[in-house]
């Protein structure tokens, strides 16, 4: 469990307001987890393979780095959320807004923060991913508390989901993608 350090730097980044230009729900691809699945699957009554999809290296600018790669019959794969038909959308941006807002992946709430931790696990520096553009303004008010809360939720939920994906490799290495979402539970 993380903590706040008193001299944590980037704190102007409380501010942060979300301007809603949408570049981080077209431009990236989401990681998903089996907790994000089941979360999705209960909210929406779709199943998970119609919002979900295995991606390979080339589709990441850092060739996926970090990621649960997942050993299947096609190749490795890593777990995210589907793109739309002809557009490089998440599944779930309709409107130019989240269509799943109250049930998003954990990745997707802790969205765009970044924290740095020291040895005692106290937050000493917040920023703003650069993943993609992010033409932020800064007077709005963020609870630093709530960002940890998400922050550590995706920690435990990515931690959790790894085990899985390591069992899998271990046990079931070359099945398929449909066998992969039923050993998740999904
Ligand atoms: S789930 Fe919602 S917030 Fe996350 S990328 Fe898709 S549209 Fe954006
Ligand atoms: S890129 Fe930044 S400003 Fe644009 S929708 Fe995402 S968080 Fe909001």
């Amino acid at each position: 469990m993380s903590d706040t350090a008193s001299n944590m730097r980037g704190s102007k980044f409380l501010r942060f307001r979300c301007t809603h230009c949408g570049n981080c729900c077209t431009d990236t691809i989401v990681p998903v987890t089996h907790h994000d699945l089941k979360r999705l699957s209960k909210g929406t009554g779709l199943k998970a393979e119609r919002f979900c999809a295995f991606y390979k290296a080339d589709d990441f600018d850092d060739g996926g780095e970090g990621l649960g790669w997942v050993e299947l019959a096609e190749g490795r794969r890593v777990l995210g959320l589907k793109k739309q038909d002809k557009a490089d959308a998440c599944f779930f941006f309709k409107d130019e807004r989240c269509s799943v807002y109250e049930h998003r992946p954990i990745t997707c709430r802790v969205y765009p923060f970044q924290l740095d931790f020291n040895r005692q696990g106290q937050v000493t520096r917040m920023s703003i991913n650069d993943a993609v553009e992010c033409p932020y303004e800064l007077d709005s008010s963020q609870k630093l508390a709530e960002i940890l809360k998400n922050w550590n939720a995706d920690d435990r939920q990515d931690d959790a989901y790894f085990r899985k994906v390591e069992a899998w490799n271990r046990r079931h290495k070359g099945g398929t993608a449909e066998e992969f979402l039923r050993f998740l539970g999904v």
